[in-house]
């Protein structure tokens, strides 16, 4: 299976290890590893010299892009409440398929933003996949499609609104997830609760 995750922009060339400089010309390849995808940024001339010429396919790379590398700002501003982009990746470094849909919808709010570009959308052993760069720091995060059908949908928005508010405090042990994460109705709820549910199901993406 396809392991969702987050790789950063490198602050060197892959090829030669030659330090990018700011704004420098780089170029990201995607090879598709076994168990996940693998990025490779490589400096201009390493890239003419060793990848750009003849079939992508024959040298291992399924997907090809260039960028420009903007050197890290200093740290400055203190951590505020969570964001959708911190909940994010707390997600995946949990890798607790439970909070797939989560992230779906999380990646989704964040291309609407234009905080996200997605670059590719792949199948990979019959899933759909997602690989977005966030546009700032050029790290991709590659996102698994939970294939959510409609009326699941309002159940993982409301997952995501109420982390967004409340902050992610991940279960310190699988014993103690808590059942009541997944969109499972809440004990006691009759056919009135779910009534209530539809207001907010025909946009996947608006909860902020
Ligand atoms: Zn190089």
């Amino acid at each position: 299976m396809t392991d969702w995750n987050i790789q950063s922009r490198a602050h060197a060339c892959g090829a030669c290890g030659r330090a990018f400089h700011d704004q420098e010309h780089y170029h990201t390849l995607l090879f598709d590893e076994k168990a996940s995808f693998r990025r490779l940024d490589v400096c201009q001339a390493c890239w003419q010299k060793q990848f750009s010429d003849g079939a992508r396919d024959r040298k291992g790379f399924i997907s090809y892009w260039s960028g420009i590398y903007e050197a890290p700002p200093p740290p400055s501003e203190p951590i505020q409440k969570e964001t959708a982009e911190s909940l994010l990746r707390k997600i995946i470094e949990l890798n607790d398929p439970q909070y797939i849909p989560a992230g779906y919808i999380l990646a989704a709010m964040l291309e609407r933003k234009r905080l996200f570009k997605i670059k590719e959308e792949l199948v990979r052993d019959g899933q759909r996949v997602f690989v977005y760069e966030q546009r700032l720091t050029g790290d991709l995060f590659t996102i698994l499609d939970p294939n959510l059908q409609l009326n699941q949908l309002a159940a993982v928005q409301h997952d995501v609104a109420a982390l967004l508010e409340h902050g992610f405090n991940p279960p310190t042990s699988p014993a103690e997830a808590s059942p009541e994460s997944a969109g499972v109705s809440a004990p006691g709820s009759d056919e009135t609760g779910a009534a209530q549910l539809p207001a907010q199901a025909s946009d996947p993406i608006s909860t902020t």
